[in-house]
């Protein structure tokens, strides 16, 4: 049985106030999620995260990561700064980097990479815009995807990583797949990976990301397939987030 993981990805939203009130009604709540759960702040709120969270069961990371460990590239946050502030996971290749930010299958790959260098764990995000489904082209584009990753660092570094379906169309759209539909995308995911390493395979949480909520998570997550959520509007208020951790 996996275990079921919720990572709340606050994407460029909160202030020190609205991010200390959330923490504290998540925490406030923790006792009764038998799930993992993590939240990914925006960089400069990490330190605060850090405080906020110390000795709790939530875990924290950052939304994206440099490729490059350090040198003349402005704006860039590094590997060695994240685990400075003790950040588990590192989000790579969330389609708003991939469509608004023109980051490329091979960078995705590349940011993997270092934030595994660096001990952090990668939730890789794969998934196919609204054209791509109507195409027929889903599992090409989501293995095309994998693929850029599992050649650049094999397939057993999926061991230490996470991956997120999350179909373009249901983002922050209030469209949500269906359980079948995502449990159909999630099932390819992990058949693919088996045809290379069954272990890996049968061990990496998939989690499914798309406008999950109170009221849909419970149904998402009882799919055989679906090892939990990567949630962005419901994750930043307190008792959304908690319902949802309370599921599956
Ligand atoms: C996300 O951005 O990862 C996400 C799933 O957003 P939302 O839950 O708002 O659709």
């Amino acid at each position: 049985m996996r275990q079921t993981l919720v990572a709340g990805n606050w994407k460029l939203n909160g202030s020190k106030e609205s991010i200390e009130e959330l923490l504290k009604g998540v925490l406030s709540g923790m006792s009764e999620v038998k799930s993992d759960v993590a939240v990914c702040a925006p960089y400069v709120y990490i330190p605060l995260v850090e405080e906020l969270l110390k000795d709790t069961d939530v875990a924290f990371g950052s939304q994206d990561i440099s490729m490059y460990e350090s040198g003349a590239y402005t704006g860039e946050i590094s590997g060695a700064m994240l685990t400075d502030f003790s950040c588990k996971f590192s989000i790579v290749g969330h389609s708003e980097r991939r469509t608004l930010f023109g980051e490329k299958d091979a960078d995705t790959a590349k940011k993997f990479a270092a934030a595994q260098k660096y001990g952090l764990t990668p939730i890789l995000c794969v998934g196919e815009l609204l054209e791509e489904r109507e195409n027929g082209t889903t599992e090409a584009v989501v293995a095309r995807q994998l693929d850029a990753v599992i050649n650049l660092v094999g397939v057993e570094a999926l061991e230490k990583a996470v991956i997120a379906y999350e179909p373009v169309w249901a983002i922050g759209t209030g469209k949500t797949a269906s359980p079948q539909q995502a449990q159909d995308v999630h099932a390819f995911i992990r058949s693919k990976i088996a045809n290379l390493n069954k272990s890996v395979a049968e061990k990496i949480q998939i989690l499914y990301g798309g406008s999950v909520n109170g009221g849909n998570a419970d149904e998402l997550f009882a799919m055989p397939d679906i090892d939990g959520g990567l949630i962005g509007g419901a994750s930043l208020k307190a008792d959304d987030f908690l319902a949802i951790c309370q599921a599956g």
